[in-house]
């Protein structure tokens, strides 16, 4: 799998942890002597995806953009972790057949949590017509049917999630940390 490059995409409903579990596992990856690169939807959107809204046909724009930076980067060795909703089936299909070394995390944390949490008051704001497409609210999260690995954060705390990833990963590459 690392020969081919390897793509940690964190799926997930905003406030579900995908920023802060990514982040947490990049360090990790540095301190251990990897290059690694973080690639944050909401950074995205503020640069090579600027002025893309939440449409169906925006949502998938920005997910292909994403993807294109995942391939250059990961295609030269460096592990590459994207945090971004990716709501629809659809992407997380594109980006599996375009990316080798996908992997697939898909970071459950129910509604109602994500919502009381509000780490950015987008759930508040949505919830007074204020954002539309809201996913989760006003816009769909398609649950993922055959994610790589599940990590759930409202069972278990970062460090416990970062170390099970690293787990992981390293039984799919046959024992070999990453
Ligand atoms: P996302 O990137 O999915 O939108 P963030 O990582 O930005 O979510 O925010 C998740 C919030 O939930 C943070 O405030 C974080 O401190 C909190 N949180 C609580 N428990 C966890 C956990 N086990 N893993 C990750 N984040 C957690």
């Amino acid at each position: 799998m690392l020969e081919n490059g390897l793509v940690l995409w964190f799926t997930g409903l905003s406030g579900a942890g995908k920023t802060t579990t990514a982040r947490t596992l990049l360090e990790s990856f540095r301190a251990a002597g990897r290059k690694a690169e973080l690639l944050d939807g909401d950074e995205m959107r503020t640069t090579i995806s600027k002025g893309l809204g939440f449409s169906h046909e925006d949502r998938m724009e920005n997910i292909k953009r994403i993807v294109y930076i995942s391939k250059l980067l990961s295609r030269n060795g460096i592990i590459v972790l994207v945090s971004a909703i990716t709501p629809y089936r659809e992407m997380r299909d594109y980006a599996r057949s375009e990316l080798p070394g996908y992997v697939e995390v898909f970071v459950d944390c129910p509604l109602e949590e994500c919502e009381r949490r509000d780490v950015k008051g987008l759930y508040a704001k949505a919830r007074q017509s204020q954002l539309p497409h809201f996913t989760g609210l006003s816009d769909a999260y398609e649950m993922p049917e055959h994610p790589d690995l599940v990590i759930r954060t409202m069972e278990a705390d970062v460090q416990s999630n970062v170390a099970a990833i690293i787990n992981e990963l390293a039984a799919k590459t046959g024992g070999k940390r990453p």
